[in-house]
């Protein structure tokens, strides 16, 4: 019943959607949302903002081989600034970080013309190609020269990694500690919070903001392991009379959508059968099941693989007759889950409203 997100992407069956996808792609966000049939939709805009980030990334080298000629040729001086970087803040609206950033990347991608493509690609981003050459530069400063294979061997190592991956990395490779420094600006409220939390916990943390923060993550951590969300049970199924099921039945909405076919149908008969039928105990799956199929899965979502807010999805749906054997079960998280059921049953609800 889910579909894997790739496979959704990149699935050939797609290929009219494709050959469609061209013009989609050169339409705004609210005329491509108001013209496309709704089963195209999330596949369309899923292709839009892929093509739009791929080129977010090839303008942004562009960008960086024109600051490096502004730079060479010192183009910034006839409109009065004294360098590339207060050129950058205030013609080009750059932040402090943003405009760093991209100089350091600029000089790195002038220095090793490879890591063109690696940002093309998304493969580095610039924001690890300025980490990795402010880490070059504070090398240098120590008398450190790695050579030219050195260091594309240095950008290679950080591929395809998070910023956050990347400067432990570099701690690590500076032989430092690896840390985190956090600033954080409290509004009043939260000071007036902190302030309280350091009178009445000072016994435990002195006072100090690093004990104070830990206590408070591991307080967090303690209280939000991951688990099950347990399941609602829905009570009125258990309810003993045909007429019971059938007011019970019309409330669950995945069985409503039968209900009201084999009513069209005039099948009352039918419907009472086929109430008989489905009168399994309730459509609460017994705790044992639960934590066979949570360990089966390694309690993680089986699809994206988070460990939080997990919910036992039928793969052939409760309303549909599925049952609740452990092959039919799987765990989800509540995202996926949700999304799941969209793909079930959402879209005639969409076309409805
Ligand atoms: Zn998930």
């Amino acid at each position: 019943m889910y579909i894997p997100r790739f496979i959704y992407i990149f699935n050939p069956s797609f290929g009219a959607q494709n050959r469609k996808m061209n013009s989609s792609l050169t339409q705004s966000v609210p005329q491509l949302v108001s013209n496309l049939p709704i089963e195209s939709k999330d596949h369309d805009l899923i292709q839009k903002v892929i093509h739009l980030a791929s080129q977010e990334r090839k303008i942004g080298v562009e960008i960086l081989e024109l600051l490096y000629e502004i730079e060479k040729r010192k183009a910034y001086a006839d409109l009065g600034y004294d360098g590339l970087y207060s050129f950058c803040i205030h013609e080009l609206r750059y932040s402090d970080s943003q405009a760093y950033r991209r100089i350091t990347a600029m000089r790195a991608m002038h220095e090793l013309p490879e890591l063109k493509e690696k940002i093309k690609k998304g493969e580095l981003t610039v924001t690890t190609v300025s980490q990795v050459q402010t880490h070059l530069r504070q090398n240098k400063r120590k008398g450190i020269h790695p050579n030219r294979a050195e260091k594309l061997d240095l950008f290679k190592t950080m591929q395809n990694l998070s910023s956050h991956e990347v400067e432990k990395t570099l701690q690590t490779l500076n032989g430092e500690e690896v840390t985190v420094l956090l600033t954080i600006k409290l509004e009043p409220e939260m000071q007036k919070a902190w302030e309280e939390i350091r009178n009445r916990s000072a016994h435990a943390t002195h006072g100090q903001p690093t004990e104070i923060l830990n206590m408070l993550m591991q307080e967090w951590l303690k209280k939000h392991q991951p688990k099950t969300e347990p399941e609602k049970t829905d009570a009125k199924t258990k309810a003993e009379t045909d007429d019971q099921q059938l007011a019970s039945v019309s409330n669950d909405t995945r069985a409503k959508t039968e209900v009201t076919t084999l009513l069209k149908k005039g099948a009352v008969r039918q419907l009472t059968g086929s109430l008989r039928a489905r009168k399994r105990p309730s459509r609460h799956i017994p705790a044992q099941t639960r934590r066979s199929v949570l360990a089966r899965d390694k309690n993680q979502c089986t699809n994206c693989g988070s460990e939080f807010a997990l919910q036992i999805e039928h793969k052939k749906p409760y309303a549909k007759k599925g049952d609740h054997s452990c092959e039919n079960l799987k765990a989800l998280c509540r995202s996926c889950n949700l999304r799941a059921g969209i793909r079930e049953f959402g879209t005639s609800k969409m076309r409805r409203s």
